[in-house]
């Protein structure tokens, strides 16, 4: 793909080309994350003030924000000094003054001419019945009055610009923004009503009143699906560029598959013999499947995941399993290698840790494809393993890896059908943000004959009463998670409240029968101390948040978390799945220190309502908004400027089909359309389509 597009070269030079930016307010713009000025484009107005002119302040109350034309009568300069600086002034009807604190009155005198018209603009309010406007935000002479509009953009600001400086380059950059080709699909942009792409800007930059600040004004909205297009074209161009790799044509005969299903004490759910089936149908399919698994914690994606891994076996091939950590691996492998059993087929776990000859051993097995499934952590992707046929790779990423991974692992894959499971509901604006170069499957029901969590919000002061409670379940043969807080940024911070209440409930519940774990032991004692409770030989864990989201221990049926209020939703609701995943009745427990504050009250509250994580997840959206719901840069979530995948959340799934239509349709972008297609990822700078369209 030749380089940027010449039409686009005014908007990408340096800020200071526009007139009026030097070097020093370049610096704070940066602050706002402008450097250019298309970046100007995109920093939209916030909020606006009304300035329509009335004839007289009589017809206001204040306070209230007024504009009106007056004539200018006496100065009183200050009686005495820090007093305030007072000139009246008349409009049509009445008298009123203008008030200036620490001003400088020869300056005053030539701003406000006594006997000369002017126009003023401020909050007008009553001081000793006598109407004032103090430091009006507008003083202008009546041929600059067209200046003023009716309704004045407010843009977000940084400490040392001012909203005119901000207003004026916005416009200056404006002027510089060309008529370019249309991308959009022209139904639809007649369906919606959507303006020009430069007429959006010049409307966006000039709203007529307060209903054009919001989500639903046609001017933002075409901006706003610009930015999402473009981010789905990026994706569907990644996406055609893992399904072009070809796929081997993967069908099961169902064999193994029954002998797994015949020896579980349950059935399947509808869920998860729906995703099975879309599963089975890419893997049957000529091109590579792509597909991400989400589901709730314990809606049984593991199932799922094996059934997919035995269609690679009963195909005479392989399947993989790759976990994020150790811990994770090791009980994936615990949870399959009895299923497979069932079905007589091989199962290796592969970590990090194996001695060479017991790694030279296992590769060997799956070399010769003995080995049916392999089950590890980033260890399955090292050189030196080689598989007899690699059907099928399943990575489980809770969030770990971004998309650019994603992309390398199932290019290591080699034609590979790739099947990512996720654990933690998203949205669906969000998830079609961050997965939608995926297909998805959604686990959206749970098994049968869960007992609810029971959750309760308790004040720290209530503490004692709390580890008395630990101390009658330990007895009757229960056991508790008990996770510490995090309490500042730092690992080491973290650690030294944990091990304190290690020690405290040592004290309390005696020594043998709590166990800590954290993100600084030695692998090989956080496993060792993870068995022991597993084992039932502790019967409390201590652990910092570290403690993986995706351990499973059925008994264990009370969580602890403490200072829950630092927590957000998103890492609660996982938290919190660990329990309730046996037959007994289970509880968590949410220690805040009191006072609550408003917003954390709000998620605590939402979390002790409803188990339902993809509820949580919306409102966690609609309380965070979506940059902060998931570390953005670890997330490969992109950071949009105008839209609003909350308030917007219909545009993004339109964006996604239309962008896979055009895929479809054009996939090299060589049409006319294609053509101002590449022109919108230049403007909004996708280079990773950029990158893919070169090579494609
Ligand atoms: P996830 O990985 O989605 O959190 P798991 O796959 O670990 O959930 O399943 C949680 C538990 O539910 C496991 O003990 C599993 O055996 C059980 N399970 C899975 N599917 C079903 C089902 N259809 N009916 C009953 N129990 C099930
Ligand atoms: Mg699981």
């Amino acid at each position: 793909m030749p380089g940027r597009p010449e039409i686009l070269f005014p908007l990408f030079a340096p800020l200071e080309t526009l007139e009026g930016v030097g070097p020093k307010s370049a610096r704070l713009f940066a602050a706002l994350g402008v450097e250019r000025p298309r970046d100007l484009l995109f920093l939209l107005p916030v909020a606006g003030v009304d300035r329509r002119r009335v004839a007289s302040v009589r017809e206001v109350v204040p306070p209230a924000t007024v504009t009106v034309e007056v004539t200018v009568g006496a100065h009183r300069p200050p009686a005495r000094r820090g007093g305030p600086w007072r000139v009246t002034v008349r409009d049509a009807a009445a008298e009123f003054q203008l008030v200036f604190f620490h001003a400088r009155g020869d300056l005053l005198q030539r701003q406000l001419p006594t006997g000369q018209r002017r126009l003023v603009s401020g909050k007008l309010e009553l001081f000793d019945g006598i109407g004032q406007i103090v430091h009006p935000d507008h003083i202008l002479p009546p041929e600059e009055a067209r200046d003023l509009p009716a309704f004045e953009p407010v843009y977000p600001l940084t400490a040392g610009l001012t909203q005119r400086q901000v207003a004026r380059a916005a416009a200056l950059a404006l002027a510089r923004a060309p008529e370019l080709p249309e991308w959009i699909d022209p139904a639809l942009k007649a369906r919606e009503g959507w303006p020009d792409w430069r007429a959006a800007l010049a409307a966006a930059h000039a709203p007529g009143g307060p209903q054009a600040l919001g989500p639903a004004d046609p001017a933002r909205r075409r901006l706003a699906y610009d930015e999402l297009f473009a981010h789905q074209v990026t994706l569907a161009l990644a996406r055609g560029a893992i399904r072009r790799a070809r796929g081997v044509a993967t069908r099961g005969t169902g064999e193994l598959q029954a002998k797994v299903l015949a020896s579980l004490p349950f059935r399947p759910t509808g869920a998860q013999r729906r995703a099975l089936a879309e599963i089975a149908a890419d893997m049957a399919g000529a091109t590579r499947m792509n597909r991400l698994l989400q589901g709730d914690v314990g809606s049984g994606k593991t199932l799922v995941a094996l059934l997919a891994l035995l269609i690679a076996v009963e195909s005479g091939g392989q399947g993989a399993m790759m976990a994020p950590t150790e811990i994770l691996a090791r009980q994936h492998f615990d949870a399959i290698a009895p299923l497979a059993a069932a079905a007589g087929v091989r199962v290796e776990l592969l970590t990090g840790r194996d001695k060479a000859a017991e790694r030279a051993g296992k590769l060997a097995a799956l070399a010769s494809g003995e080995t049916g499934i392999a089950v590890g952590t980033h260890a399955l992707f090292q050189r030196d393993v080689a598989f007899a046929d690699l059907r099928l790779a399943v990575i489980d990423e809770q969030h770990r890896f971004g998309v650019a991974q994603r992309m390398e692992l199932a290019a290591k894959g080699r034609g590979t059908d790739v099947l990512v499971m996720t654990a933690t509901p998203i949205p669906r604006s969000l998830a079609l943000a961050q997965y939608g170069d995926m297909d998805i499957s959604v686990l959206d029901e749970k098994p049968p004959g869960r007992k609810p969590v029971e959750t309760r919000l308790i004040s720290a002061r209530r503490i004692d009463e709390v580890v008395a409670h630990l101390a009658r379940a330990v007895a009757e043969g229960r056991r508790a998670y008990w996770v510490c807080p995090l309490v500042e940024e730092s690992a080491a911070v973290d650690l030294t409240a944990a091990e304190a209440r290690f020690a405290a409930l040592r004290a309390a519940l005696g020594e043998g029968v709590v166990g800590l774990v954290h993100g600084q032991l030695p692998p090989a004692e956080k496993d060792a101390a993870m068995a022991r409770f597993v084992a039932g030989e502790t019967r409390v864990l201590v652990a910092t948040t570290v403690i993986e989201v995706g351990v499973n221990v059925p008994d264990a049926t009370i969580m602890v978390i403490e200072r829950a209020e630092h927590f957000g939703l998103a890492q609660l609701h996982q938290l919190r799945g660990r329990v309730g995943r046996g037959a007994a009745a289970s509880s968590c427990l949410l220690l805040y220190a009191p006072p609550l504050g408003e917003a954390a009250a709000r998620r605590l509250t939402l979390l002790r309502d409803t188990e339902d994580g993809f509820r949580i997840a919306e409102e966690d959206l609609a309380m965070r908004g979506a940059g902060d719901l998931i570390g953005t840069a670890q997330s490969g979530l992109p950071r949009f400027r105008i839209a609003d995948l909350e308030r917007q959340a219909g545009l993004m799934a339109i964006a996604q089909s239309d962008a896979r239509a055009l895929m479809t349709a054009d996939p090299g972008l060589a049409g006319p359309r294609g053509a101002a297609v590449r022109t919108l990822l230049w403007l909004t700078e996708q280079d990773r389509a950029i990158r893919l369209l070169g090579v494609g």
